[in-house]
């Protein structure tokens, strides 16, 4: 067996075995093994898969369900927040060379929830690190009663209390909250 890093970019769904039978999937995959592309979160818990791929008229069916637990940066205080994702998926990938440019052009309006693969199959990877991103929450809060920072003196005013004057309602306006979430999406 190799490193959990290669068994991730291994996993390739290959037209040609999917028509021969169906691939069951149960994986797990360690934090830092998924390249999700973002700095916005982090994964903190395994990301525990299980799916079934299967060949329908020349498409790539891929059912099933993931679930982990991410680390997230509240919206308002900046500290961290775990988020529970889960999600159900039944997704249909169509060949990309099979499609007319009418057909192309159509897609693009309908905004349909279409999706492609180019040449011999795809890296369940992929699949994976969109459905993870459609899970994720418009905005983390760590509660709901977050009182965020001072925009003034940039203090957590959920710990503290400042002598700062006014607290405006939306911390992203303060200037020193920005620079903090700056540096964090660096690090
Ligand atoms: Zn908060
Ligand atoms: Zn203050």
């Amino acid at each position: 067996m190799g490193s959990p890093a290669q068994a991730i970019h291994t996993m390739f769904l290959d037209v040609k075995d999917l028509a021969v039978r169906k691939i069951r999937i149960r994986k797990s995959y360690a934090p830092g093994t998924v390249d999700y592309r973002t700095a916005d979160f982090r994964q903190a818990e395994p990301l525990e898969v299980r799916a079934v791929a299967e060949l329908i008229e020349g498409q790539i069916r891929v059912t099933g369900d993931l679930h982990t637990r991410l680390e997230m940066v509240c919206a308002r205080c900046l500290e961290t927040v775990h988020e529970d994702i889960a999600r159900e998926f039944d997704l249909f990938y169509k060949p990309v060379a099979y499609m007319s440019k009418e057909e192309e052009d159509r897609l693009k309006l309908d905004d349909t929830e279409i999706a492609f693969f180019e040449g011999q199959g795809m890296f369940l990877a992929d699949v994976l690190v969109e459905q993870v991103l459609l899970a994720l929450p418009m905005k983390a809060i760590c509660r709901s009663d977050c009182r965020g920072l001072c925009p003034q003196c940039g203090v957590n005013l959920n710990n503290d209390e400042c002598r700062c004057e006014s607290h405006a309602a939306d911390p992203r306006s303060a200037p020193l909250a920005r620079l903090k979430q700056d540096w964090f999406k660096k690090q």
